[in-house]
């Protein structure tokens, strides 16, 4: 007992004292005086100031309280001077108590033999003898045995209260220390300084002789520190979840033992013959345990460490939340800075090699590669690679289910292999990898995986850690995103240009030429406003390609085109409107004017491509021109085209090399 209200009980002995007009003392189960006597009357307190009776008085009480302490009676015994003393025993719960009292005659004879004798004895003087004997009366024997009962029941109830509010009191002092220590214990603090905070706390405010805290492991709960007489030993000793261990897993509650034999199944030493483990409990998983040793702990001390360490559980949740946020922050902080680089990059291959590059940051690994699906989604190729000899990769084709990346594309589920050597999914050895760690993810697109990001060895040499697989994770995601988009705009590009030119002269093809020439009829038609039309065509072009061959044609004809095209204005717009035929929209042109493009095209193709044939039994190149003009000569798209056509002809039947206006008759 180590607390005791002492203000409260004083007042209750002093009470009882008055009360009952007998001296009162409280001692403890050492004999040790807890509250010194009072109301003593005078006689005794006089015979206590004699040597010879203090002697007696101390002996006399210091025998008895021993006596008293092994029954559970009251003792009722005569003392120094013939005096009556009790001794009242008093259990509360594990603690012991005497209260010792009285001092007073029970008997006629006794006051007799004082006053003749013994008083002499003790060295008092007759007359204050005399004068001390005269305030002395005798008890009746019952009377004092009533009262001592009394006593002891008053003095049980006090007791017994002034014991559980001082428990109270202690424990409150202990929840308060507690609490103020978590408090302490900031959002930035590691799990380790917690545990430090945790030990501290056990050992000192619960008396520990050993503790220990221990960190789950799976199966085994590895000792983090300890602390106290056997702290070498213990920690040097890992506890497997079994007997009692698995007991505090199970059922997620304090045990103990005594049981020297459970305590050596566990693999402690003799020297260990007590144990207490309270479980670490975080998110209804135990994380840890606290064990104390060699150390009786009440049950109520018990609950209060049960509840710190249930507090202890949440901290740990609270600071591992703390660290994967910072971590996830710092994971999104570099996720944003290496897609951030991809988003301007529009040319595939410079797209593939900076996809491979921040994934090799990323992971800071030493190599990788990149391999997308093929147009016909039967093979994987290479697109870019990086620490790989780049002659090995060339032609290299991995089929769906074939080998690590290809059952990567084939599962669409990414695949961390720390160590390929000791591969279970059965993947064949290769040696070329130096650390033989290997992450493998697809690069998916909703369902469909366009192909697999590779990346080994570390730079540190260490295995790729879950770490690792979630950020190249989260990358190939952005990674897939950025290469369908280069994708769509390489196909949009080719598309755009397929539709609108024609690939030979790169001019603009005849689909683009009827759009325009419909365009440019509403709009003449609607401003009021003329425009021609020029049909182009090679003259003898048939013999050219037939002594020239038909790639000295083509050439020809790219001449020509990039010739017409120089001839004019940014408005005309010219177009390759058949094999070897050209049609030039000249907008709000009326017939004067036309005539003066056509012949300066004509003239310039003549002029401009050099003769450099052999066969060709002609000079030069020439075309001869149709010309037709909105809407003197057509009002619709047919027969303003055929008019041309017409003229074109008259410029053939009229000796080619040569520009014919068409003139309607009306
Ligand atoms: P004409 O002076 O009457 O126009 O005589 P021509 O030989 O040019 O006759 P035509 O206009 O009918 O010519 C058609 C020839 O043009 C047939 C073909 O050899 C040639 N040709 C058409 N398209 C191409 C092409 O893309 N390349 C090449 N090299 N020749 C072409
Ligand atoms: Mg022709
Ligand atoms: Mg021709």
């Amino acid at each position: 007992m180590e607390y005791l209200d002492i203000d409260t009980l004083s007042s209750l002995q002093n009470h009882l004292a008055k009360l009952t007009g007998l001296y009162l003392s409280l001692y403890g189960e050492r004999g040790n005086l807890i509250m010194p006597p009072v109301n003593e009357n005078k006689l005794l307190s006089s015979l206590k100031a004699l040597s010879k009776g203090r002697d007696e008085y101390h002996d006399f009480v210091k025998k008895n309280i021993e006596k008293a302490l092994q029954r559970t009676d009251i003792s009722f015994l005569k003392g120094p001077g013939e005096q009556y003393h009790f001794f009242i025993p008093i259990r509360i719960e594990t603690s012991a108590f005497i209260v010792v009292g009285g001092g007073v005659f029970v008997s006629a004879a006794d006051y007799d033999t004082f006053a003749k004798t013994a008083g002499a004895a003790y060295g008092f003087m007759p007359d204050q003898q005399k004068a001390l004997l005269q305030e002395m009366t005798i008890k009746d024997y019952a009377e004092l045995q009533d009262t001592a009962r009394y006593i002891r029941s008053i003095f049980s109830l006090g007791l017994q209260s002034s014991h559980k509010g001082t428990f109270l009191e202690k424990r409150y002092r202990l929840m308060k220390t507690v609490f103020s220590l978590i408090s302490e214990i900031q959002l930035e603090k590691q799990a380790a300084e917690i545990y430090d905070i945790m030990v501290d706390m056990i050992l000192f405010l619960f008396n520990a002789e050993s503790i220990a805290v221990m960190i789950r492991d799976n199966t085994v709960f590895k000792p983090y520190k300890s602390a106290g007489k056997f702290r070498d030993h213990l920690q040097s000793l890992p506890l497997k979840t079994t007997g009692l261990i698995a007991e505090v897993v199970d059922k997620q509650k304090p045990v103990n033992s005594e049981s020297v034999m459970e305590l050596l199944r566990l693999g402690f030493n003799d020297k260990i013959t007590l144990m207490y483990a309270f479980p670490i409990i975080s998110e209804d998983t135990v994380i840890g345990l606290l064990n104390i040793y060699n150390s009786v702990i009440s049950q109520d001390d018990a609950d209060i460490i049960f509840e710190t360490c249930k507090m202890m559980g949440n901290c740990l949740k609270i600071v591992e939340l703390q660290e994967t946020y910072h971590k996830c922050l710092k994971e999104i902080d570099i996720l944003n800075t290496a897609t951030s680089r991809l988003i301007p990059v529009k040319e595939p291959d410079m797209l593939y090699e900076t996809i491979l590059d921040m994934s090799i940051y990323l992971t800071e690994a030493e190599k990788g590669s990149l391999m997308l699906v093929s147009d016909d989604t039967a093979y994987l190729t290479i697109k870019a690679a990086k620490g790989i000899n780049r002659r090995l990769l060339t032609d290299i084709r991995i089929r769906a289910g074939e080998g690590i990346a290809g059952w990567v594309f084939r599962e669409g589920v990414p695949l961390v292999m720390e160590d390929i050597e000791k591969n279970e999914w059965g993947f064949p050895k290769r040696h070329k990898y130096r650390t033989s760690s290997f992450i493998s993810v697809p690069l998916k697109l909703d369902e469909k995986t366009i192909g697999v990001l590779n990346i080994s060895d570390k730079i540190s040499g260490e295995v790729f850690s879950a770490e690792d697989l979630a950020l190249i994770s989260s990358f190939a995601a952005y990674a897939t995103i950025a290469l369908e988009r280069s994708t769509y705009y390489t196909l949009a590009g080719h598309l755009k240009e397929l539709s609108v030119t024609d690939s030979l002269t790169g001019l603009f093809n005849r689909r683009y030429f009827e759009e325009r020439f419909f365009e440019e009829l509403n709009r003449s038609d609607r401003h009021n406003l003329s425009f021609s039309l020029a049909m182009i065509d090679i003259d003898d072009f048939k013999l050219f390609n037939d002594s020239e061959g038909h790639l000295a044609g083509d050439e020809i004809l790219k001449s020509i085109a990039n010739i017409s095209k120089d001839c004019l204005r940014i408005s005309d717009v010219i177009a390759r409107f058949g094999g070897e035929e050209f049609a030039v929209i000249m907008p709000q042109t009326e017939k004067e004017e036309a005539i003066l493009v056509s012949e300066r095209i004509r003239k310039s193709i003549k002029e401009q491509i050099p003769s450099t044939w052999s066969v060709f039994p002609k000079k030069a190149i020439t075309v001869s021109i149709g010309v037709a003009t909105f809407p003197y000569d057509g009002k619709e798209r047919k027969e303003l085209i055929r008019n041309a056509d017409k003229a074109l002809y008259m410029a053939k039947m009229e000796g080619k090399d040569r520009t014919v206006i068409w003139q309607s008759k009306s």
